[in-house]
């Protein structure tokens, strides 16, 4: 059943009292030592709204993707970085569609309890970024097991995480006719691992504990493929229209943030005698960039409306990612114009949110792939890929 307007209501300032003991300093101090969120995970997670999407048969709380991009938005409008905690939320979709019932009750009740973190997408590679069809990992079965080789790159958490959704060619891309064919999809326990399996930190600009990843000859059992072997594609692809409506409501957190800090700072910080928000090459850009993010917003429930009563939302959805992206960017930029030379000082948190946000235009799609996703697939324009 579709959620009520009190139903958002009552989500927003559950989750607004719950990011309240986790105050601008306590974001400040994460990013500046460059630690995860525990508490706030484990709070997040205490409260039930970790585990969203995840069914209530299975400990979850059952909602649907509307009620999670508000939660996620939340955290992101009070300051805070859900990016700590969102890939939970990005790969559900393909266990709970394509994960067999063995799986579901293995993993799920454990981890909507936080007794098991599933917080690692393990997609990117060096040699294929964005042609996700080129990915060279490959899981070949031996027996009642897949042994991993290969190198993933940009993975983030996979030293926080338990568990991992993995996605490796099991049949090279050169004897596969349809290139999406041939790619599978796994459900990996870390904890339990033979082989070689080596995750080194990369120095980022945001921080997302993101690792390459050096898979050599890993074991892992058979009973970690999700669905058909070689379909693995596709399944992801199920996932992406909730991927990029969790990505739309992020940005519009951030945005809401932006606009707030820097109509509030416009009002007091007075220069030539008066307060700089009345000159109109403060005021409007902020004022642009919130007329942005509301359009945005709107695009965003479509999507997730739609999403939610299993109605076609691709256009919805890559379209929501890209507007709320967009104006959440610009949103930091007319924060970072209107604090001048105060945006880079760390005690005011704009230079971390200008970076936080920076990464969703980027990942985890780009917003040119978006663009040709609306030219390819919604004006039938010819393709570039
Ligand atoms: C902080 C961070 C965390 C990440 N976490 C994860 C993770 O957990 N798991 C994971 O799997 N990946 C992760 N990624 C990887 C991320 O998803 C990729 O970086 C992203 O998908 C883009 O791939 P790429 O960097 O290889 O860019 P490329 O594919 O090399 O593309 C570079 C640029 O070229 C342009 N471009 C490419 N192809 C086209 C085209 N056909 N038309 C027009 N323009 C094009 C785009 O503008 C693109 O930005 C993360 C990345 C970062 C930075």
């Amino acid at each position: 059943m579709a959620p009520t307007a009190e139903d958002i209501r009552a989500i927003r300032d559950n989750v607004r009292a719950l990011c309240k003991d986790f105050p601008d300093t306590y974001w400040r101090e994460i990013d500046k030592k460059e630690a995860y969120p525990d508490d706030f995970v484990k709070a997040l997670t205490d409260s039930g709204y970790l585990a969203a999407l995840i069914p209530e048969e299975y400990g979850g709380s059952g909602l649907g993707i509307t009620e999670a991009g508000v939660i996620l938005e939340e955290i992101n409008h009070s300051g805070g970085a859900s990016g700590a905690c969102h890939a939970q939320m990005y790969t559900m979709g393909t266990l709970l569609r394509h994960g067999t019932e063995e799986q579901k009750k293995l993993y799920l009740p454990q981890i909507a309890q936080g007794k098991l973190r599933l917080q690692t997408f393990a997609v990117t590679e060096p040699n294929a970024g964005s042609e996700t069809t080129k990915i060279e990992t490959r899981a070949e079965r031996k027996g009642d097991k897949y042994i991993v080789n290969g190198t993933k790159i940009f993975i983030s958490r996979a030293k926080q995480s338990d568990l991992m959704l993995l996605l490796a060619r099991t049949t090279p891309y050169a004897d596969v006719k349809d290139k999406t064919a041939g790619i599978s999809v796994f459900v990996v326990d870390m904890r339990h691992l033979k082989g070689n399996l080596q995750i080194r930190p990369l120095d980022m600009m945001v921080n997302h504990h993101t690792t390459s990843m050096f898979f050599e000859d890993v074991e892992i059992p058979a009973s970690s493929l999700i669905g058909e072997e070689g379909k693995g594609f596709r399944y992801i692809i199920d996932g992406w229209n909730a991927e990029r409506i969790l990505v739309a409501s992020e940005a519009i957190g951030d945005g809401h943030w932006f606009v707030e800090r820097a109509s509030s700072y416009a009002s007091e910080r007075v220069v030539f005698g008066k307060p700089i928000g009345t000159n109109q090459g403060v005021q409007f850009p902020i004022a642009k960039a919130y007329a942005n993010i509301e359009a945005a917003d709107l695009m965003r429930f479509d999507a997730a409306s739609k999403f939610d009563r299993k109605e076609k939302c691709g256009a919805e959805a890559n379209m929501a990612k890209y507007l709320a992206t967009e104006a959440s960017w610009e949103a930091a930029n007319a924060c970072m114009n209107t604090y001048g030379g105060y945006s880079f000082a760390r005690d005011y948190d704009v230079e971390r949110k200008f970076r936080e946000t920076r990464l969703l235009s980027i990942a985890p799609v780009n917003n040119n792939l978006i663009l040709a996703f609306v030219g390819q697939n919604v004006l039938k324009m010819p393709k570039s890929y």
